[in-house]
């Protein structure tokens, strides 16, 4: 399984930053988990595979190149942009984005070759299928409604929190799976910020040591969504909590699991 976190900041030199605004992770060139960058990001050859998009909430930085992608492919569509997320989140997505206010209603907006966008509600706790590729939501907790997701293909699992304070609702999937290749966390803000973390549902990490050990067994551990203006301090927090099998998930780097 091929994985990459789209960058959507980026350092002097034009290499990505490692301190990122938007969430984005593109599996197989295919499917994207969230679309905060992807627009912004794509590759021509992401762009021209690239039609199923998971979300896991309607945040701005888990959306905002989701719009932008569907405006830039639709007049040469030859199957719709098709987003899946939980029914309440693309309530969401239609009410308060493809309202023709901020943006146009393209799920009722046809290119040349058929219709630009359409929505597949998904429900917690049940598989779907994308391309082969098996797709399940866990509930995460983060005040609005919001999924984690587990990936498999035949041989390989990975499974992403999106924002969430608790990783109850992962360590309760994931025990049903083998082959868990990688989690990825969320670690949004440092110890020191505790308070507001736990305002907007987020993690630190102490909080997120705390629930890994949680975890149903030992699997690696990459750490994502840090907040930009506290990249450093969380990754020497981490650093300092010794947390086994954990490292920091590097934007634009191309893992094989
Ligand atoms: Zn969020």
């Amino acid at each position: 399984m091929k994985v990459q976190q789209l960058p959507s900041s980026f350092e002097e030199d034009g290499s990505p930053s490692a301190r990122q605004h938007l969430a984005c992770f593109v599996v197989n060139d295919i499917v994207s988990i969230d679309a905060g960058s992807l627009a912004m990001a794509a590759t021509d050859i992401i762009r021209s595979q690239l039609r199923d998009v998971v979300i896991t909430h309607a945040h701005l930085d888990h959306i905002a190149g989701l719009p932008l992608y569907v405006d830039d492919l639709f007049a040469t569509l030859d199957s719709p942009i098709k987003v899946h997320a939980l029914r309440e989140v693309i309530e969401v997505l239609e009410r308060d984005v493809f309202n023709w206010s901020v943006f146009p209603r393209f799920s009722e907006i046809s290119g040349s070759r058929g219709p630009s966008m359409e929505y597949h509600p998904a429900e917690l706790d049940k598989c779907f299928d994308i391309r082969g590729l098996q797709f399940q939501l866990f509930p995460a907790s983060h005040q609005v409604p919001s999924a984690g997701v587990v990936i498999s293909d035949t041989e390989t699992t990975i499974a992403l929190t999106g924002d969430t304070s608790s990783l109850e609702g992962l360590c309760k999937t994931i025990g049903d799976f083998r082959n868990v290749k990688a989690v990825l966390v969320e670690c949004a803000f440092p110890d020191g910020l505790a308070e507001i973390a736990k305002r907007s549902h987020h993690m630190t990490p102490t909080v997120l040591k705390g629930e890994l050990s949680k975890l149903p067994y030992d699997c690696p551990v990459f750490v994502t969504n840090i907040k930009p203006r506290y990249h450093d301090q969380v990754v020497n927090e981490l650093t300092d909590l010794k947390i086994p099998n954990l490292e920091i998930m590097e934007v634009g780097r191309t893992y094989f699991w």
